[in-house]
């Protein structure tokens, strides 16, 4: 239901937890939080943002964040997003459906799935193609190529630096921040850190470390329009 990522100079959970708030207008059962450095740290439940049992004092200046608004599998911890893959270094937020879930189940017989989910396989089909690239980008860019359904996806893995952002029937806004760079399923949470933004175009799968924001398309490296949002959200 809603995506907030954060890549920058300052600790990624507060801005986590501010951009899951600005985002539960849209309504959501459960939430929950992957920062990452050299390890990944993953804290999801149901309930309120305000109620994630998160650590104290946790300075990683990478993280994904989600609501969820449950398509497949009930509301309950397990189901609560980011997922994670079976060596806990892949995590993944997800809006949207993957439709042919079940087919790509299938074709992972030596994964333990821990999710009654669509979206677990994403995290899962990731942990593979890392083992084929360094490239976390070229990794995500080759899972959503077998995905059919929906999907504003963001992606980080243990080790690798940034974020991986993708959509397709979804939406997804990057953010150009002064101290980082953002992902958001809208523009709300971003407009207290920055009004520099780009739409994601179906297809597009785009990198987000510290310093810049690279956006790929068909393999193929591509420029996104940066807008100025002119509006306030008060
Ligand atoms: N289909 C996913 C799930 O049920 C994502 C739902 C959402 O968009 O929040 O977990």
């Amino acid at each position: 239901c809603g995506i907030i990522g954060y890549v920058g100079a300052e600790p990624a959970q507060p801005r986590l937890v501010a951009g899951l708030q600005k985002l539960e207008y849209r309504g959501y059962d459960s939430a929950g939080v992957a920062l990452v450095d050299d390890a990944l740290s993953v804290t999801k439940q149901v309930g309120l943002v305000a109620d994630l049992d998160l650590p104290e004092d946790a300075l990683q200046t990478c993280g994904i964040g989600h609501t969820r608004w449950s398509t497949h599998g009930k509301p309950t911890d397990a189901n609560a997003h980011p997922h994670t893959d079976c060596s806990g270094r892949v995590a993944v937020v997800h809006n949207g459906i993957v439709g042919n879930y079940d087919d790509l189940r299938a074709e992972l017989p030596e994964h333990t799935f821990r999710s009654e989910t669509d979206t677990e396989v994403v995290a899962h089909l990731v942990e593979d193609e890392l083992e084929r690239t360094p490239d976390l980008r070229e990794a995500v860019a080759a899972v959503v190529d077998r995905i059919e359904g929906s999907y504003a996806l963001g992606v980080v893995a243990a080790g690798y630096d940034g974020i991986v952002a993708a959509r397709r029937n979804s939406p997804l806004v990057v953010g150009h921040g002064a101290d980082g760079n953002f992902i958001a399923s809208d523009v709300t949470p971003l407009l207290e850190h920055t009004r520099e933004v780009s739409y994601l175009e179906d297809g597009d799968v785009a990198h987000l470390t510290r310093d810049g924001i690279s956006v790929w398309h068909d393999g193929t490296p591509v420029d996104r329009a940066v807008h100025t949002i002119q509006w306030d959200a008060e």
